[in-house]
């Protein structure tokens, strides 16, 4: 297990953060200034568009201590837009909502530690933009929109501070062509509580081994904290989702995915379940250097891969179907009839492979929006 790991808990992720720098031009905000109040953390008031002043080692050993400093800032480019999937893999049709940069949690795996290398988090308070770009959205077509904000932080690893849930599920409550789905490596639930929400947003844990999420996803919620916070928002109503995303070889990967199945099913309701995807480790080949930079005793990016068409380092496609056939053997004894298990990123081929029915990867957006109607 690594250094700073499990004992430092996934119960608030964001606890890890000692400092607030605010943006000038957003420091008469009222959202901005009811977070400052709530974290109760000094605060610094930098200049527009200016680097907070922090001391750090260079890249990537600055991404740990980046963990402990949260920028408020001005989103100064578009909130909302098309997942990025790449064309040579089936796509799921998901909009992503840029709620911020970088996560508390430190996952060896985690791409972002390619793409952001600043040794801060950032936040953008300017909501107001936020949601007038959803609306132009919604007025503009007549189309379902699938909407989540985890591209590039955890979808509520810093809602105890933020409170931005409850902001985005009222929101959504009377959007009859949208679902937004909020998804977690973390319990921050407390905001979700007695929210009128209407069916429309769905809270969702990514799962994995116990052994991957122990070893490798360092200040996370582990597996019985994740699936008991999923019976209790359950409980207060929402639709439920769960990915397992990155699937990872490991000695012992079949007992470990089968005894994380086996534990969702006995604590959380099968009706209550939209969705469930798989998808195996898949990384940009310069995350590798950088994670075995940082966490020297991870394992797993010792295996062999192939380069995929998107360019992204996979596991053999011999290895990927037997993880894959191995999951799904265990969820389709287990999950109800109209929950939609799907593949994140994967070719027509794989979906074949696997027993999907010609045409169903093709299908898979309109199957997801389906899976959303009749979920109980
Ligand atoms: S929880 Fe997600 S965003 Fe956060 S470190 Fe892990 S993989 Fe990255």
């Amino acid at each position: 297990m690594h250094e700073d790991s499990r004992q430092s808990a996934g119960h608030d992720p964001g606890r890890a953060i000692r400092h607030i720098f605010l943006e000038e031009g957003c420091a008469d905000l009222p959202y901005a200034q009811e977070i400052c109040a709530r974290a109760g953390l000094p605060v610094t008031i930098i200049a527009d568009r200016q680097e907070p002043p922090v001391t750090y080692a260079p890249f990537p050993a600055n991404l740990k201590a980046g963990k402990e400093h949260l920028l408020l800032c001005k989103n100064r480019g578009s909130f909302f837009k098309p997942c990025p999937g790449t064309r040579e893999y089936r796509c799921c049709d998901y909009h992503v909502l840029n709620i911020g940069m970088g996560c508390p949690m430190d996952c060896v795996y985690c791409i972002l530690q390619a793409y952001l290398n600043n040794p801060w988090l950032s936040f953008f308070v300017n909501t107001d933009a936020l949601f007038d770009e959803l609306d132009l959205a919604f007025k503009r077509t007549t189309q379902f929109w699938r909407i989540g904000t985890g591209e590039f932080t955890d979808s509520l690893a810093l809602d105890h501070l933020t409170a931005l849930s409850p902001r985005l599920v009222h929101y959504m409550r009377d959007k009859s062509r949208g679902v937004l789905e909020l998804k977690t490596k973390s319990v921050a639930i407390n905001h979700l509580a007695d929210l009128d929400h209407n069916g429309r947003t769905i809270i969702a844990w990514s799962l994995n081994a116990p052994q991957i999420m122990a070893r490798e996803e360092i200040r996370t919620a582990d597996l019985s904290e994740r699936l008991g916070a999923a019976r209790q928002v359950a409980a207060m109503g929402y639709k439920l989702a769960f990915h397992f995303d990155p699937i990872i070889y490991h000695e012992g990967w079949q007992e470990g995915y089968s005894a994380t199945i086996k534990q969702l099913f006995d604590m959380v309701p099968a009706e209550k379940i939209a969705w469930i995807s798989l998808g195996a480790l898949r990384f940009l080949p310069p995350l590798r250097a950088i994670a075995l930079s940082r966490f020297p005793g991870s394992t797993f990016f010792h295996e062999e891969f192939i380069t995929g068409l998107d360019n992204k380092q996979r596991y053999f496609r011999g290895l990927r179907v037997e993880m894959y056939n191995h999951l799904l053997a265990e969820l389709r004894r287990r999950a109800s009839p109209h929950t939609c298990l799907y593949f994140c990123m994967e070719s027509d081929e794989i979906w074949q492979e696997c027993g999907f029915g010609a045409g169903k990867s093709q299908s898979l957006p309109d199957d997801l929006d389906l899976a959303f109607s009749r979920c109980g």
